[in-house]
């Protein structure tokens, strides 16, 4: 049996870098709190809040100093934290303030904008938070009509479209082609395809390796964006694909069958998973 894992599976370097920042501030300070879970896999945070991190779901559950995850915040938080005297730990990842950064531009400069992401998601609703009151957020494509209804009662003619950093490449490709052609031609449009790289390579290496493999296995948390979407893209070319968190979910005498197993993680999966997976597998077959 041959066993195949991604080069680019499991931390990304913004996650890396909120999770090694925050290890940092607990080998000083075990009261350190933070907003939201600091990453969307359950192992990870569990060794933190085991070292002494307390995740809360409102600033007033704080003291002092708060960590922002790398997924980012609304802009309120920014304001209340000033108001309450909560010094923020701010540990979003560069992309997801450079979203930030070009929303606030943007709504500045007169532009309706359009954001393309998951309205449940932690970092999209901290970016449309930045877009102004002329914004619309758009997460399927049955909602573009009233997205293009909106902006044209706006009376702006300036639109951007910009997307969540973990979206799906081909949907927002996708949409952004349905709005084009449904906009008036004199309408000034900017788009700028705000997903991350990392994220874009890890599709683009499931895809890859989904299409050369018999069993295909995605490892990260079940509620990780970017790992669902590993999930969507693995299962459309190799139908015997699962989703998986820890090594405990396999079931061994399933996979012995299979001649190539491909592994690949999301991006807040950390590397000592997905090696016991590995060598969950390897001991099995040998
Ligand atoms: S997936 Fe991309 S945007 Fe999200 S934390 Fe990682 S590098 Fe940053």
């Amino acid at each position: 049996m041959e066993i195949i894992i991604g080069k680019n599976a499991g931390f990304c370097y913004g996650v890396k870098n909120a999770v090694v920042n925050t290890e940092e501030q607990l080998k000083e300070n075990k009261n350190i709190y933070c907003l939201g879970e600091l990453v969307h896999n359950r192992q990870v945070v569990e060794k933190l809040e085991n070292s002494g991190l307390k995740i809360v779901d409102k600033l007033a559950d704080s003291k002092n100093k708060i960590i922002i995850r790398a997924h980012g915040t609304e802009k309120k938080t920014y304001e209340d934290a000033k108001k309450m005297n909560i010094e923020i730990l701010d540990y979003t990842c560069p992309n997801v303030l450079k979203i930030h950064n070009i929303a606030k531009e943007f709504a500045s400069k007169g532009y309706y904008i359009f954001l393309i992401g998951e309205k449940k998601h932690p970092e999209t609703i901290g970016n449309i938070s930045f877009c102004g009151e002329n914004s619309f957020l758009i997460e399927n494509e049955n909602e573009i009509k009233e997205a293009i209804n909106n902006f044209e009662n706006s009376k702006l003619n300036k639109l951007l479209i910009i997307t969540q950093t973990t979206f799906s490449l081909e949907k927002f490709n996708l949409y952004v082609d349905i709005i084009k052609n449904n906009l008036n031609e004199n309408v000034e449009l900017v788009v700028k395809n705000t997903i991350c790289n990392a994220t874009k390579i890890r599709q683009e290496e499931t895809e890859q390796i989904s299409k050369k493999v018999d069993f295909m296995i995605i490892v990260g948390g079940k509620n990780s964006s970017n790992t669902k979407k590993l999930f969507q893209i693995a299962k459309t070319n190799c139908k015997n694909s699962i989703i998986i968190e820890t090594k405990e979910e396999l079931n061994l005498e399933d996979i012995k069958n299979y001649k190539t197993i491909g592994i690949m993680a999301g991006a807040s999966t950390p590397d000592y998973i997905i090696e016991d997976i590995y060598n969950t597998i390897s001991n099995y077959i040998n």
